[in-house]
């Protein structure tokens, strides 16, 4: 039996519909991959190849309320595609990437906006920006391969924010699998958030949330 000198940090855990949990092992993020919000970011969606980011494992969670996070003034929602991988591999092609998406959920990249800002201009990294506690509510997964098409929105309060299509994606599912496949070894449990269409904006505490993929089970949590 292995003898551990601090208690061991806690599985991160997703309910998967029809039952059982899905053990996260790693979360990427695909940063500007809809064409609209790359613009809205004041970037050039036509020449960029994907580009990831990363949060922390235990930044997932499903939860009806997320704490407003410290040290910032400008949370903003991005509504994203969650891929869920059950398999693993490098240097995969398009062709061969989509077999190892498992299951597919509906998940919001929150980002600390104003430092996301800073860290930009500074030419310093994203980390405390975009991987901050609480930073990646997730929905429950479906099984299903990696989804190409379907209407994807995000409500505050009721009001829409968010409006697009998956089939915006600049870059696919089997394309972003493939693209940092070349860049890590993959492996089941890994988590890929596709990135967020146009219409991100500021969340205030009190503000409810609802996330909608066509297809997927919604993801609905407060701010407290
Ligand atoms: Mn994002």
């Amino acid at each position: 039996m292995t003898s551990y000198v601090i208690t061991p940090p806690a599985e991160t855990l997703l309910p998967v519909e029809g039952g059982g949990q899905f053990p996260v092992r790693r979360v990427y993020c695909v940063g500007r991959n809809y064409a609209d919000h790359a613009r809205e970011m004041g970037a050039d969606p036509d020449r960029e190849p994907p580009f990831f980011f990363s949060k922390p494992r235990d930044a997932v969670f499903t939860a009806d309320v997320v704490p407003y996070p410290s040290a910032t003034q400008d949370l903003h929602h991005e509504v994203e595609l969650v891929l869920a991988l059950g398999g693993g591999g490098a240097g995969l092609t398009p062709a061969t990437a989509g077999a190892l998406v498992y299951a597919c959920a509906v998940g919001v990249d929150l980002t600390r906006r104003d430092l996301q800002a800073d860290a930009k201009k500074a030419g310093r990294p994203w980390d405390m920006a975009k991987g901050f506690d609480g930073s990646g509510p997730v929905g429950s997964l479906k099984p299903s391969p990696g989804m190409k098409a379907g209407a994807i929105s995000l409500a505050v309060n009721g009001k829409i924010r968010q409006s697009g299509d998956l089939s915006q994606m600049i870059w696919s599912p089997s394309e972003i699998v493939a693209h940092l496949s070349a860049l890590v070894r993959l492996e089941a449990g890994d988590l890929i958030f596709t990135g967020t269409p146009a219409g991100v904006g500021a969340l205030e505490r009190g503000d409810r949330v609802e996330a909608r993929i066509d297809g997927l089970m919604p993801l609905s949590f407060a701010l407290a």
